[in-house]
């Protein structure tokens, strides 16, 4: 812990006018105010103020920011008031102070959402006073590097929360290290698997002698040196998040990745830049579409740097930035370095063209959401975020749906998403979210991830959940399917089934267990008929065989326009993937009774329960399928088909068509089939969602003085 005459030496050393006797005064202060609490890291709770106070110097803060550093808790966290600071120390202090302290107060009373408000608040306090940015984001580092003391729970969020806004604020007003720090703390933290194994990678790249870094570095030195340039050149590794983000963006793995190696190149002037580069991209390869001049045009949050990527020295592809060492003053310490040459000007963050900016659109906005989706453009570019209903943010790649929002919020939504509302209103799954959406994920039990996701997808945790869940869900329904025809083949030729008999046949099938059998036949790798030949040797084949082959499933083209239509998996007891159809005899509406007839070639029937044409398949038993509509809503309409009788008079077509229009219904296809002067008689078909929608249009006609008979049509 830094002790008082340090940080009073610290402060004076790049501010020689510091305010020698209020920076005492505010150490002694915290100390005093915060007596015997203690840090989860068991440290006195003082240490924590005293440190943020020690990064601030590392940005060469004006007296008003330390002091404010080390009062940071103390109205928060003591029985200090704003006013007794503001007595003490001065309004400037006391207006900083405040304004953490409402941000620290909003933080605490909604731990897991609200973060557009928090978001908002803490953009609020930084416009009147951008130190409070500076302040936070020291607060923030501290806590980050003393978080392993915390409970995991609250390190998840703290860092996921780090990661979302911090770390994006302190690149936006360019405090590069701080960022980083940021970002490889929170990294490990929420990816340690990916962080250790990448930093393990990096040692391993190093103990193989493959540490190519002071190699290059004093090549590049030479070449400097041989051309007359006088230059500082560091060098190092990409960060291990960096790097991670680069194999996530490129989808690449670890040793995909060629430039995980940085350079540096520091010089005194701007031409001097030029005359670097110069003398870089005439000695070796330059990569093409890597050359960045940000000198002639600047990030938005004023970083300068020309940035090249080249096929360098021990004929390495590494990346170079050249910058004078003031461009990297800045670089690194972003706003805080203006900050050390401004001194005298007042500290109110407006003064900031960006600030202003987001302050603007802040004024505009209704809601904090509002606010936030208009302003991360300004923040961010590579992402969109979204919230969910609670206000938790969301951060996903860009062109992310609302599949990928679910499974960032956890992978049982994921699982069982049904729908979105985007904003309120239901949306397609395959919507792609924009900035600031408010998605509300519905979910069902009943509900499976569907392949047709795996289309639209982007983030690699939901592409993931999804081939995992199709594959054992389509085994499970496999295996059930081939129990199912199996019962039904031994049965219908009076033989014994038991899975004791299937045992001794896993060989014949290069099945390992019964289960595997059974997903054979189910998946029509195997016919039934294979198996019971398999158990009983030499049986006689009977018509049976033929018809049960014929079970293997027959899978739609993914072109078929009827393929969302027939909506095989709002029935249940087939497979997905199983084609079927709706049989034009009877028109099964949901709501029917229903029963599945395995056809020759064209998979499965579906017709109600009282068809004439079953009559048929009476002693086929093993063509049926037990099979019932799912208890989700469908959404798709269905065909029912009506006979009527319609009284032959002026307007009375119309008066059917007015009639079922008010009923929601749609007339699909209309004939008449008898016409008499006195009367017409008609065979109508109607898209209807289902039975009590056809059965509420029948009784509407029936009603009608027009209409004189009216019955559902069967053959
Ligand atoms: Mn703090």
């Amino acid at each position: 812990m830094l002790r008082q005459y340090e940080l009073v030496d610290l402060v004076k050393s790049y501010d020689p006018d510091a305010d020698e006797d209020a920076l005492n005064r505010a150490y002694v202060f915290a100390m005093k105010k915060h007596g015997a609490q203690l840090r989860a890291s068991g440290d006195p709770y003082y240490s924590h103020p005293i440190e943020v106070a020690g990064i601030l110097t590392r940005f060469k803060l004006d007296s008003a920011s330390i002091i404010a550093g080390l009062l940071h808790d103390t109205v928060e966290d003591t029985d200090t008031t704003v006013e007794e600071v503001r007595s003490l120390f001065g309004d400037q202090v006391a207006q900083i102070v405040d304004g953490l302290t409402k941000l620290a107060m909003i933080e605490q009373k909604s731990a897991n959402n609200k973060q557009a408000e928090n978001f908002r608040k803490l953009l609020l306090a930084m416009s009147e006073d951008i130190r409070v940015l500076l302040i936070k984001l020291a607060d923030r580092l501290h806590n980050m590097r003393t978080l392993h003391f915390c409970k995991p729970e609250k390190r998840a969020r703290v860092a996921k929360e780090t990661l979302d806004i911090y770390a994006p604020l302190a690149e936006r007003i360019g405090m590069q290290e701080v960022k980083s720090e940021l970002e490889e703390i929170a990294f490990a933290e929420l990816h340690k698997e990916a962080h250790d194994s990448i930093v393990a990678r990096l040692n391993f790249l190093r103990e193989q002698g493959n540490n190519l870094v002071p190699k290059i570095i004093a090549q590049l030195e030479k070449d400097m040196a041989d051309n007359g340039i006088k230059a500082t050149i560091t060098g190092r590794e990409k960060t291990p998040y960096s790097i991670w983000r680069k194999m996530q963006q490129k989808n690449a793995s670890f040793e995909q990745l060629s430039d995980i190696m940085a350079f540096r190149i520091c010089v005194d002037d701007v031409a001097t830049c030029y005359q670097a580069l110069g003398v870089v991209h005439s000695k070796y390869h330059m990569v093409p579409r890597r050359f960045k001049d940000y000198i002639s045009t600047p990030k938005p949050n004023g970083y300068k740097s020309l940035h090249t990527g080249i096929i360098g020295p021990e004929n390495t592809r590494i990346e170079i930035q050249i910058r004078t060492h003031e461009m990297h003053e800045v670089a690194e310490k972003g706003v805080a370095a203006h900050w050390a040459y401004k001194q005298g000007e007042k500290a109110v963050g407006r003064n900031f063209r960006w600030i202003r900016e987001l302050l603007e659109i802040l004024e505009q906005a209704s809601n904090p959401e509002e606010f936030l989706e208009n302003t991360k453009l300004e923040m961010y570019n590579d992402q969109v975020f979204c919230f969910t209903p609670k206000g938790d943010l969301i951060g996903l790649p860009l062109n992310s749906t609302p599949v990928d929002f679910a499974y960032a919020v956890h992978s049982s939504v994921g699982d069982t998403c049904v729908g979105a509302k985007i904003n309120g209103e239901i949306r397609p799954l395959r919507t792609v979210l924009q900035n600031g959406d408010q998605v509300e994920i519905l979910t069902s039990k009943a509900q499976h991830p569907s392949t047709e996701w795996d289309r639209f997808v982007v983030t690699g945790k939901a592409k993931a959940a999804i081939r995992k869940y199709v594959r054992a869900y389509k085994r499970e329904q496999f295996i059930t399917l081939g129990q199912q025809v199996l019962e039904r083949t031994f049965k219908g030729e009076n033989l014994e089934f038991s899975e004791k008999a299937l045992v001794n046949v896993l060989q014949n099938f290069e099945a390992e267990s019964i289960d595997d059998i059974y997903a054979k036949v189910g998946e029509g790798l195997v016919t039934s008929w294979d198996v019971l030949k398999a158990v009983y040797p030499g049986y006689k084949q009977s018509k049976l065989g033929r018809v049960v082959k014929s079970l293997k499933p027959v899978f739609r083209k993914s072109s078929d326009k009827k393929a969302k239509k027939g909506e095989p998996l709002k029935i249940k007891g087939l497979i997905p993937g199983m084609a079927v159809h709706f049989a034009g005899c009877c028109h099964p509406l949901p709501g029917d009774r229903i029963v599945g007839i395995v056809t020759t070639g064209k998979g499965v029937a579906v017709h109600t329960i009282d068809c004439k044409v079953l009559e048929k398949f009476a002693d086929e038993p093993e063509r049926w399928l037990d099979i019932a509509w799912g208890d989700e809503a469908l959404e798709g309409m269905h065909i029912g088909r009506l006979k009527l009788m319609l009284t032959n008079e002026p307007g009375s077509l119309g008066e059917l068509s007015n009639l079922i229009a008010r009923n929601n219904g749609n007339i699909a296809n209309l004939n008449i089939t008898n016409r008499t002067v006195s009367y017409f008689e008609l065979q109508l078909d109607v898209e209807v969602k289902d039975l009590k929608h056809l059965t509420d249009i029948i009784a509407a006609l029936k009603a009608s003085k027009v209409v004189s008979y009216v019955a559902r049509a069967s053959q």
